[in-house]
């Protein structure tokens, strides 16, 4: 039977959405709406989505951009992105409970900086001038670390010492636009300091390498993702270029643009919901249905931030104690069970 659609095919990247460290981010400011009595506060949205931002808005969620904004004693989350060290020191201080929900690969690029700084490398770091994850990285150590942007940032850069560099980056680079600065660096200093590997997450390469898979057996590409989304933009300028046809980024479905026809490749970046995935597909109304390209096994997950644990634990002994029930356990014991999707829904 006709759906009347001009498109006749979509190829649905896998993996798309959601990874690791936005579960674990939307599952514990979902736990905090659901502990507190509104409002609670998030430091900086607490991924780079305007859907899954305005859902937490209408939960009751106040996002801020300065801690002062926050009123003492609040319960207060701070974004997946991370946040620089001060920050998070003056949010302990401040909030009646604070919540860092850092993605713990963020942490881990942020003890590099350090570690780096500590031994007085001169660190250049690649990544977005004013994101939140390059602030919040650069502020470990102000100082050391010079933001590179483009391979001309690095023939720009005049006050390091060539003998002593590290080279680091933000997360969710395109991985063309990270080997255009790694190769220039090496040119101009053979001797700089890496990680083994590069300090692009697992969600964003995974993200672009199945993008790459589906690339050119496609008449356009569908990427779904907001533009404040570092992981996403990059997908765009990987399908812009390496992609046949036509590339579209859309928030929801109702921006999908008319028009489109023949095969279509879907995908979306890690922090767009899955449920605009399928309200993509079904306005597609593809004749064939749609296909997975499965380009790798993604089965990462992050537990519930540390203070989210606690808290929870204190509560669990409270029932205990307090109200006899020496079976209570943590409502976080089957964390790995929940998905960020159910638990905001
Ligand atoms: Fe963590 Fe990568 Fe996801 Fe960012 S995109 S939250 S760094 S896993």
């Amino acid at each position: 039977m006709s759906t009347g659609s001009q498109v006749e095919l979509v190829l649905l990247a896998q993996p798309r959405g959601y990874c690791a460290g936005v579960e674990m981010a939307i599952k514990a400011l979902t736990w905090l709406v659901r502990v507190f009595e509104p409002p609670v506060y998030c430091f900086h949205e607490i991924v780079h989505n305007r859907l899954v931002v305005e859902r937490f808005e209408r939960l009751g969620v106040r996002f801020v951009n300065d801690i002062d904004e926050v009123p003492a004693g609040a319960p207060l989350m701070l974004s997946a992105h991370g946040s620089a060290p001060e920050v998070v020191i003056q949010a302990r201080d401040r909030a009646g409970v604070a919540i860092n929900a850092v993605c713990p690969l963020v942490t881990k690029v942020h003890h590099e900086v350090k570690t780096r700084a500590n031994q007085g490398y001169s660190v250049i770091y690649v990544g977005h001038a004013g994101h939140d994850e390059a602030v919040g990285t650069m502020a470990v150590a102000p100082d050391h670390v010079y933001l590179v942007e483009k391979p001309a940032d690095v023939d720009a850069l005049t006050d390091v010492d060539p003998s002593a560099v590290a080279l680091l980056a933000q997360t969710t680079l395109a991985i063309d636009d990270w080997a255009d600065v790694r190769v220039r660096v090496n040119e101009r200093f053979p001797d700089a300091w890496m990680p083994g590997r590069s300090d692009l997450c697992f969600a964003t390469t995974n993200r672009q390498a199945a993008l790459l898979q589906l690339c050119d057996q496609v008449d356009s590409v569908v990427i779904i993702g907001s533009e404040n989304s570092s992981n996403t933009m990059a997908l765009v300028r990987m399908a812009q270029a390496r992609c046949a046809g036509r590339v579209v980024r859309v928030n929801d479905v109702e921006e999908l643009p008319a028009g489109l026809t023949g095969t279509v490749g879907v995908t979306a970046g890690a922090s767009a919901p899955e449920d605009v995935v399928q309200a993509v597909i079904a306005r597609l109304a593809p004749r064939q249905g749609f296909q997975i390209v499965d380009a790798i096994d993604e089965d990462e997950y992050f537990p519930p931030p540390r203070e989210l644990r606690g808290l929870f634990a204190d509560l669990t002994a409270i029932a205990r104690v307090a109200f006899d029930i020496p079976d209570a356990v943590s409502p976080l014991s089957d964390d790995r069970q929940r998905d960020a999707a159910h638990a905001l829904g």
